[in-house]
């Protein structure tokens, strides 16, 4: 078989022709990926970075089958990190036009996000990556219209930013992968050819400024209320942002529909003047969304997305992962309203698509398409119960050797490997997923979590996901017990003293007390499960865990912080865990409270 070619560009695409052209490459994923895997080998052959590697074992690449490339490539190229590449994507970003990495010359990068290990990266970025990004938006939503139908002519209320894009020494275009795609000719291609339209123009989407944007991109969207056919964001987190900020801006946003105007706060002159071209005095609509926001404003904005777009069929966003957190807040917004997971992906390539719309976040599984990227699988095996033998360097797992898409095994873990077609040659992603079933031939996958450990003081290991199951039984409690919600949440594993203990922001919202958040931080420190903490806490060589609570908008400033220094609000995830010390002195400054855990068990 030879890889159906299906450019995500191309303009004439129906659902039911992306959708055939999916069954089919999913029918055949085995067969498909290793010759994907030739295709990445044969355009690149040449670059510096295999030929150190492959030599001249594929020099006849043409004549070769691709089942004997995929195993010459999987025994003489190793598994890579970003840090082996790293090299060579400092000399491309100098201005080495070379064929370092890829034969076609690199002319983006892109930033991931860096907020999920701390420090941000350049990956390539090629037209590669935004034909992938516009396919599986298409992909994902010929899935969706067959249980969600939307009216075509209808508009979408997206809350997408974009950062600013830079130049790097060597005069490439950086920034990150969701705003090169904004920014790529495929974003425009989406905007004129799919069946809704942006509430926002590009002028909004681009303004650089993550407050001002959200507050037209709520303006535009209740302009066009009736209209909106769905609401979404890339990270659930944007979309809460966005409906937190709106509980207070409602009045000012009325104030500019009756009159015709634009707040004073927004003062990006072409988002101004693009904004205004759409506002006429409506005094009508604008006593209608009053009345509307008054009701809402008396039981705490629950149900806020459908009695504001009444006709919006579903809330669309990624919602697994590190977005869990706040599903809890999204669910209070969109009352009954279906959530839908987006998709899964990242910076470096996308990676499975969502084809069951009606899953819930917590059941929802990614179908990997074979045609992104060349996967491949490294086996992962928990270890229990290894107490002090714990190596410091590890994690909590055994690896096996990696396995191509076809070997995995349903209920077993994987870290996902990428060899992409920008230049990623069996990089280790980080992430690690579960295997819940195969679409016919390809894996659908479970996001587990971030490989890399964030919380160890010393024998101890804890995930982000461990954290994060910790913090949940936390702020039940806070719910049982007060009417107060969990805003926000990170970490810090304090070893400036010793013992080393951990310490857990909260950012509440409401009135709490003392009492109660004792109790939660107690509980916190029992909900741990790893063995390396209980025995640690057991024998003290691990203090009682610190809550402490931070003042209002603390969490705002952290995010502030990040924008500031390139992060792109529409990847923005908040560390879990942090050591930095810009971070620690933005929360150090606003602990308004602290509790230590009592008695351990
Ligand atoms: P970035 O650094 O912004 O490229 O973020 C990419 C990372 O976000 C991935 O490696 C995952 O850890 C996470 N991610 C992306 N999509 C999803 C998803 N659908 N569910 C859970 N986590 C996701």
């Amino acid at each position: 078989m030879t890889v159906p070619a299906i450019s995500g560009a191309d303009t004439n695409l129906e659902d039911y022709d992306i959708v055939r052209w999916f069954e089919d490459i999913a029918d055949n994923a085995a067969q498909v990926q290793t010759q994907i895997l030739k295709r990445i080998v044969k355009l690149n052959c040449n670059t510096e970075y295999l030929r150190n590697r492959l030599g001249t074992e594929v020099l006849n690449i043409e004549e070769l089958e691709p089942e004997v490339v995929e195993s010459l490539y999987t025994s003489l190229v190793p598994l890579s990190s970003h840090s082996d590449l790293d090299p060579y994507i400092q000399r491309i970003a100098d201005g080495d036009d070379s064929a370092l990495l890829t034969q076609e010359p690199i002319t983006m990068l892109s930033l991931s996000s860096g907020t999920t290990d701390g420090r941000q990266k350049y990956v390539p970025f090629t037209r590669f990556s935004s034909q992938s990004t516009l396919q599986i938006f298409r992909l994902a939503a010929a899935y969706r219209s067959r249980v969600f139908p939307i009216r075509a002519g209808g508009r979408i209320l997206e809350f997408v930013y974009s950062s600013k894009q830079f130049k790097t020494r060597g005069g490439l275009t950086a920034g990150t992968a969701t705003t090169h795609y904004f920014a790529s000719e495929e974003f425009k291609t989406k905007q004129k050819t799919t069946k809704s339209f942006t509430c926002s123009p590009y002028e909004v989407i681009s303004a650089g400024d993550y407050k001002q944007s959200t507050y037209c991109h709520l303006l535009l969207g209740l302009l066009f209320a009736d209209q909106v056919e769905f609401v979404t964001s890339t990270f659930a987190y944007s979309l809460v942002q966005a409906f937190t900020a709106f509980e207070d801006v409602w009045q000012e946003i009325c104030e500019d529909i009756r009159h015709g105007t634009l707040s004073s706060r927004i003062t990006i002159t072409n988002m101004r003047s693009s904004v205004l071209d759409y506002i006429a005095p409506d005094p009508a609509l604008a006593l209608e969304i009053e009345s509307k926001c008054k009701e809402l404003n008396s039981s705490n904005w629950h149900c806020m997305i459908p009695r504001l777009w009444p006709n919006a069929k579903y809330v669309y966003s990624i919602m697994t992962g590190a977005m869990q957190p706040y599903l809890k807040k999204l669910r209070h917004y969109a009352g009954d309203l279906a959530l839908v997971c987006a998709d899964y992906g990242s910076t470096e390539s996308w990676i499975g698509v969502n084809l069951g719309p009606l899953d819930p976040p917590e059941r929802v599984n990614f179908t990997v398409v074979p045609t992104f990227s060349y996967f491949e699988f490294i086996p992962l095996s928990l270890i229990v119960n290894r107490g002090s033998e714990y190596s410091l360097a590890n994690d909590d797992y055994e690896e096996g050797e990696p396995l191509p898409l076809s070997k995995v095994k349903i209920g077993e873990q994987y870290e996902v490997v990428l060899t992409t077609f920008t230049g990623l040659y069996r990089y280790r992603l980080g992430d690690v997923v579960e295997v819940a079933g195969f679409y016919k031939g390809a894996p659908q996958l479970n996001f587990i979590c971030r490989r890399k450990l964030i919380l160890t003081v010393n024998i101890d290991k804890n995930t982000e996901k461990d954290l994060q199951m910790v913090v949940e039984k936390g702020s039940n409690l806070l719910s049982q017990k007060t009417k107060s919600e969990l805003v926000d949440f990170t970490s810090n594993a304090d070893t400036s003293k010793n013992p080393g203990h951990y310490v857990v922001y909260w950012e509440i919202k409401g009135n709490v007390e003392d009492e109660v958040l004792n109790e939660c931080c107690r509980e916190m420190d029992l909900a741990f499960v790893d063995h390396g903490y209980v025995v640690s806490r057991k024998t003290n060589s691990i203090g009682p865990l610190e809550l402490k609570i931070v003042e209002t908008g603390t969490f705002r400033k952290i995010l502030e912080y990040y924008i500031g220094n390139g992060a792109a609000m529409s990847q923005f995830k908040t560390p879990r865990c942090t050591s930095n010390q810009v971070l620690l002195r933005i929360l150090g400054d606003r602990t308004i409270k602290q509790f230590r855990s009592t008695a351990y068990r």
